[in-house]
């Protein structure tokens, strides 16, 4: 392996250190502690694990964490009369609908009945607005995340070629979004994009957000690159049981790469740490404080 490693376990808990000596200080010197409510509905296992790490590392970091548990069946005027409540409450700076819903729930409506100021998912379509318009936002934290290692290894990004792969809502597009705002060139590949590879390939910027696993490999990348992998995928072991690997195939693209992320251990840690500095961001904007530095888009 050529490339540096970039270690997102070791850089999420800078992160959530920033994080949690702001909020002391906004404790301190104006008497706010910010916080993040999470509403599950149905009892995914995967979901709940996800809950209560959210719920663990909010707590970790001085931030008050309210947590509402809702039965499979709860129906969606419940459920928006649950979020109208959580909007009204001057204590709750943060508001997380863990997703997916259970079928019969309207995701788009959950989504958009949170008030866009609390939206720390970034997924309410006034956010997603703000975004590509360039105005305030709050940002999607998986891709923030992201943003946040390239900015660290990078400084500037501007006039690089960033090639980000896949387009969905959560990932990709604001992915590309925010790289278009720190003044990259962006291309954003899909499922029908014709010649990918030699389109990666021109990338100074990779990101792959495919859910296929290991599906870029070394001879996509271009000799220096940074790779960032978003990917998570669970893919059997010949020698029995399973593992986690990216969308990327690490050991190939590493020896060709400039730094790439690992799977696990890379952008996956930063996603709840994006989600806490979300929380503390969107506290102090409501309460007409300075955001705090290095921590927003
Ligand atoms: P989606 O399934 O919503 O989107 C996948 C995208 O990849 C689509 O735009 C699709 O194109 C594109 N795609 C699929 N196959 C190919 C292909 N063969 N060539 C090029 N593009 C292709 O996935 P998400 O964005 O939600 O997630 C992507 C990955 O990131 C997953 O592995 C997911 O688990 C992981 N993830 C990780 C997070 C973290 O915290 N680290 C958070 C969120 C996601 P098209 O639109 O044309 O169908």
């Amino acid at each position: 392996m050529t490339a540096d490693l970039i270690d997102g376990k070791e850089f999420a808990a800078s992160v959530r250190a920033k994080v949690a000596e702001h909020v002391a200080t906004l404790k301190e010197v104006h008497g706010l502690t910010p916080g993040l409510a999470v509403v599950l509905v149905g009892e995914d296992p995967a979901s709940q694990v996800y809950v209560r790490n959210k719920g663990k590392q909010t707590i970790e970091c001085g931030m008050n964490s309210y947590e509402h548990k809702l039965s499979a069946d709860t129906t969606q005027e419940d459920l928006l009369a649950l979020l109208d409540q959580l909007n009204a409450d001057p204590a709750v700076h943060g508001i997380l609908v863990q997703l997916p819903l259970p079928g019969h729930l309207n995701e788009d409506l959950v989504i958009n009945r949170i008030d866009p100021a609390k939206d720390v998912d970034g997924f309410h379509i006034s956010n997603v607005g703000l975004l590509a318009t360039g105005q305030k936002a709050m940002v999607p934290c998986t891709p923030l995340g992201c943003l946040m290692m390239l900015r660290d290894r990078h400084g500037s990004l501007s006039g690089m070629n960033a090639v980000v792969v896949g387009r969905s809502n959560i990932v990709g597009k604001p992915m590309g979004q925010l790289l278009l705002r720190d003044s990259c060139t962006v291309t954003i590949a899909h499922s029908r994009t014709k010649n990918i590879e030699e389109i990666c390939k021109q990338a100074d910027i990779l990101v792959a957000a495919v859910g296929r696993p290991q599906m870029i490999t070394g001879d996509w990348v271009k000799p220096g690159a940074t790779v960032i992998d978003v990917g998570i995928n669970r893919i059997d072991k010949p020698e029995g049981g399973t593992r986690l690997v990216g969308d990327v195939d690490f050991d190939s693209a590493a020896a060709v790469a400039g730094a790439i992320t690992p799977v696990p251990g890379g952008v996956g840690p930063m996603t709840i740490a994006c989600l806490l500095a979300n929380t503390l961001t969107a506290c102090c904007r409501a309460n007409d404080l300075p955001e705090p530095e290095g921590l927003t888009a």
